[in-house]
């Protein structure tokens, strides 16, 4: 069981020509971005895919069971199979991140990262995925990485026999706190509201779960302990329980920050606007996956691939009308 993503093959692309003009330039390295990699080198368009993470919210994901083909697989070892049929098309792939995408003079985008480099590209496939929220609870900060961990598949076996809460009660929670079961001796699920708001199959699960215990109606307050964590204090009884760490898992929120400086429209939330062919607001810009509005907002790794799929086939679309045969 591989936990986390193996690099391996991402390193053997280290020649990047930064003076080139791509055809597309695909910013985000989760499900959306590589199954957009995988259709646009299928495409024969120049591609190039760049991303700070590999695998984004399915690398950090738990057991995944609703990917057709896998009954049941880690996240990060899904994300591992995406990157390894990746390799298969040699799209290069950049560790950086993208700070921002401007328009040339001509039809062109010039793409800037934080690492200072400047690629030319005729489209974008934005696929940057979502940001995890903070509880913003004192202790988080501190003992981040001393107990409080945001990735279950990463920490599990870390907690073998001992005692963990999982903080949320969406697919994420359900899905962290069904994995740590495999580990720990005890798993608290701390929830907000008198009901979770995961899918069914996870709720049935978890109720009948010998080791995982609901804990409803409750906030965390604090996170406290000396070294690392021991206790959580929920803020509506006052009690402190015990455990030896925390998983939180509340959630998402879209790149708006990004997204604004670039210029692309979004909806009051912050999610990129797009239309069935994955077009945002500016031409030549596409996007795909959990930062869009797309799919009626269904967050699945099976719509992610999808959408990349259609963004990089507009992309192609695009590429040929704008900038002629390939
Ligand atoms: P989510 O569905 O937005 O759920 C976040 C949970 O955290 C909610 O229960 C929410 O409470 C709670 N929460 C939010 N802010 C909080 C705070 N400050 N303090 C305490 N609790 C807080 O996020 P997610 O579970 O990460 O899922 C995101 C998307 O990915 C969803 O569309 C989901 O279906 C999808 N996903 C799918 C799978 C799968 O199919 N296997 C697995 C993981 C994720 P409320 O309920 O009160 O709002």
């Amino acid at each position: 069981m591989a936990l986390k993503i193996s690099f391996r093959r991402i390193e053997m692309f280290k020649n990047i020509e930064t003076g080139k003009i791509y055809d597309v330039i695909i910013v985000g390295g989760g499900p959306a971005g590589v199954t957009a990699g995988i259709y646009a080198a299928r495409y024969a368009l120049n591609a190039v895919l760049i991303t700070k993470d590999k695998g984004g919210q399915m690398g950090e994901a738990g057991y995944v069971e609703n990917y057709p083909g896998f009954k049941r697989i880690l996240g990060p070892d899904l994300a591992d199979k995406f990157y390894d049929h990746l390799s298969e098309y040699k799209v290069p792939i950049i560790l950086d991140e993208v700070v921002n995408i401007k328009r040339t003079n001509g039809n062109l985008f010039v793409v800037e990262t934080a690492l200072g480099n400047q690629f030319k590209t005729k489209t974008v496939i934005l696929a940057l995925g979502v940001i995890r929220r903070k509880l913003g609870v004192p202790g988080e900060k501190e003992f981040s990485g001393k107990g409080v961990s945001y990735c279950a598949p990463c920490d599990a076996p870390l907690y073998k026999g001992k005692v963990v809460a999982v903080v949320g009660g969406g697919d994420s929670a359900a899905s962290a706190a069904l994995l740590l079961a495999d580990y720990a001796r005890k798993v608290y699920l701390v929830h907000r509201r008198d009901r979770l708001r995961a899918q069914p199959f996870y709720v049935r699960k978890l109720t009948i779960h010998p080791k995982i215990q609901f804990v409803l109606n409750s906030n965390v307050e604090e996170i406290g302990g000396t070294k690392t964590v021991e206790w959580i204090k929920i803020k509506e009884t006052g009690e402190k329980i015990h455990v030896d760490g925390v998983f939180i898992e509340i959630g998402s929120d879209p790149p708006k920050e990004f997204f604004k400086r670039i210029g692309v429209e979004t909806d009051e939330k912050g999610y990129v606007i797009v239309e069935s062919d994955q077009s945002t607001s500016i031409p030549g810009i596409f996007a795909a996956g959990d930062c869009t509005t797309a799919c009626n907002m269904f967050k699945q790794i099976i719509t992610a691939a999808a959408q990349g799929a259609i963004a990089a086939d507009s992309a192609y679309k695009y590429v040929i009308e704008k900038f002629g045969k390939k």
